[in-house]
């Protein structure tokens, strides 16, 4: 076989796989980059991202003001260190956007232009009218293919980290879709780049393919899952099929309205209204759900946004992609029309536990974008920073991979063909010559339900017990699944199987991290502990895998020049 020979070994080509590859090849030109991607690089999530990209770039702005507005977003959680070299890195790498061909909207005057968004305390939001995810993917995908030392893999699905004698990370047994073959691709070096895993929850407006693969790897590799009780529910979802209505509905002028008729947020955040931060806009809606102030439809309740007094011209200049979303999925045009929407489950802050380099405890082992925790969010993620943090830690990412990678030595092909063998062995037992009768759809639809029964917007201690327990049935069942289809190519049934076990590991670590922390911050809001604990719980969660229940141990936050105080709006 003819067997590659790479530096390094990205997976994920998403935002922050792709800017990891382009930081590392760009860092040494002898370097070999590998760049495995379960879809083509174009349809990973970050191309659906909509309302935009946030960094510094005007005069009435600062990096401390950004800095403050994320760490207060974060309910004090997030490392200061971290996101005060975010905010610095931000406004290079959207620059450096900018060259490598991303048309960001502009104003009259042909400066850059920016627009509000929650929790942010000025304008700062770069945007390419609503579909900046897909220009900016685009920009990072046309210059990749600059360097023919990024050899893709596309359409391969990575299945395990593969570990050295040492325990260092010396690449990925992955099978490639398209033969079914599995292989060992070796490497100096791994950078996990797969994004988040929202498809734990039922509704979500996270891509099927977001199923927390790359978190699990790292899990089973012995790495922790850092935070994981943290997620974020967005609060203007379209029912029904969670379709995301973005914030920048919000930031250009939107209103939402209950069914008196009312601007409900008037009674939670007075100040800031709709742009509130994106965990107490949720919640808000729940109050109003409780007291009967929401409207009640096929697909659950919901609340009105309402767009018409921005008009026409405003709604087709800054925000097309929502009047063409609703359009065609709900049949409403916001132009005359208020749009049905209600919280839906958006984002993890939580992920692969790294230092500020991006560093995991694993050696050689690197993770960037939404799959990592470095930790810039906290306990709730301000809306338009991940877009920026993906960049930026995509970046360091692939700095710090090349650095360690010059130091190494290749590993040895014939272990790791082995250990992929090996691998395969796994998966052929667990799903080909099992005489199991479970279903991947059953196990899937009661996994999603028990964590929107227990760890959904509001959680208690009793309804997590309860999850935390009917997890372990799910595992359990898990072991008797068995696959129908035997074919190799395109086997959608065999990536199904694997992409469940990726989301009951991520579900356990949600849950478990949720029932040990007693206190309510940011995104986690705990019926039977109200407060923020600060003396007990200003700490991240750090959840390692064991053969029962996860251990959960915790860190300390790093705090540099602002104290936490109490989070008004
Ligand atoms: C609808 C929507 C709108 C959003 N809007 C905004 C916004 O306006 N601003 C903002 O800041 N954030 C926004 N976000 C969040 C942001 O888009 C994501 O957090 C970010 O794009 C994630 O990028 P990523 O590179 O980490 O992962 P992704 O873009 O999700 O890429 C993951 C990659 O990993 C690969 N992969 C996964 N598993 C495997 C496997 N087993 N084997 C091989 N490859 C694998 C996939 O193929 C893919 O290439 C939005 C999110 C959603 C869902």
């Amino acid at each position: 076989m003819n067997v590659p020979n790479h530096d390094i070994l990205i997976v994920g080509g998403g935002g922050a796989g792709l800017r990891a590859a382009i930081a590392a090849v760009e860092l040494d030109p002898n370097l070999s980059v590998g760049l495995v991607s379960k879809v083509y690089p174009m349809r990973s999530h970050t191309v659906s991202a909509e309302g935009g990209s946030a960094a510094v770039i005007r005069d009435d702005d600062s990096f401390d003001g950004h800095a403050f507005d994320t760490i207060k977003g974060s309910d004090f959680l997030a490392d200061q260190d971290v996101v005060e070299i975010f905010v610095k890195e931000a406004r290079d790498e959207l620059i450096q956007l900018e060259h490598w061909g991303c048309p960001w909207s502009r104003d009259d005057d042909g400066r850059i232009s920016v627009r509000a968004f929650g929790g942010m305390s000025v304008k700062r939001t770069l945007y390419a009218a609503d579909k900046t995810g897909f220009h900016m993917l685009h920009a990072l995908f046309q210059t990749s293919l600059k360097y023919d030392r990024i050899h893709r893999y596309d359409e391969w699905f990575g299945t395990r980290l593969l570990l050295d004698d040492n325990g260092a990370a010396c690449g990925v047994a992955a099978i490639n879709v398209r033969s079914g073959a599995m292989q060992a691709i070796p490497a100096k070096a791994v950078i996990i780049c797969t994004g988040g895993g929202g498809r734990i929850f039922p509704f979500t407006t996270n891509a099927a393919i977001k199923t927390g693969d790359g978190m699990s790897m790292a899990y089973r590799a012995g790495c922790p899952l850092k935070d994981m009780e943290f997620v974020q529910y967005h609060p203007t979802g379209l029912p029904g099929t969670g379709i995301l209505m973005t914030e920048a509905s919000r930031g250009e002028g939107g209103y939402l309205i209950n069914n008196k008729g009312d601007r409900y947020l008037s009674e939670y955040l007075p100040d800031k209204m709709e742009l509130g931060p994106r965990d107490m806009v949720s919640r808000a809606f729940v109050h109003e759900e409780r007291a009967g102030r929401v409207f009640s439809g096929p697909y659950g309740t919901y609340v009105h946004l309402d767009l018409r007094h921005l008009g026409e011209k405003k709604i087709d200049e800054r925000i097309p992609f929502v009047r063409e979303l609703t359009k065609n999925y709900v049949g409403i045009d916001p132009v005359y029309e208020p749009v049905p929407v209600r919280p839906v489950v958006h984002y993890m802050m939580g992920g692969i536990h790294t230092d500020i380099t991006t560093a995991t405890p694993i050696p050689g082992l690197y993770a960037a974008g939404e799959t990592a925790c470095v930790t810039m969010n906290g306990a709730n993620r301000l809306g338009s920073n991940s877009l920026s943090e993906l960049l930026v830690f995509g970046a360091r990412a692939g700095q710090y991979a090349v650095e360690y990678a010059s130091e190494v030595n290749p590993p040895s092909y014939d272990s790791l063909e082995k250990m992929a063998a090996d691998e395969w062995q796994r998966i052929e037992n667990a799903f080909f010559k099992n005489e199991g009768s479970e279903r991947i759809a059953d196990i899937r639809t009661d996994l999603q339900k028990t964590m929107e029964q227990g760890a959904g917007i509001y959680r208690e201690q009793e309804s997590l017990e309860a999850t935390c327990a009917e997890l372990l049935k799910l595992k359990e069942r898990y072991t008797r699944v068995q696959v129908d289809d035997n074919s190799s190519v395109f086997n959608t049934e065999l990536t199904a199987a694997l992409e469940l076990g990726s989301l009951l590991d991520v579900a356990e670590t949600v849950a478990h991290s949720a029932l040990l922390r007693r206190e309510s911050r940011g995104s986690h809001s705990r019926m039977d502990y109200e407060e923020r604990d600060d003396e007990n719980f200003l700490c991240h969660s750090l959840a390692y895998r064991t053969d029962g229940d996860p251990r959960i141990e915790y860190q300390d936050v790093v705090i540099t020049r602002w104290q936490p105080q109490e989070r008004t709006y």
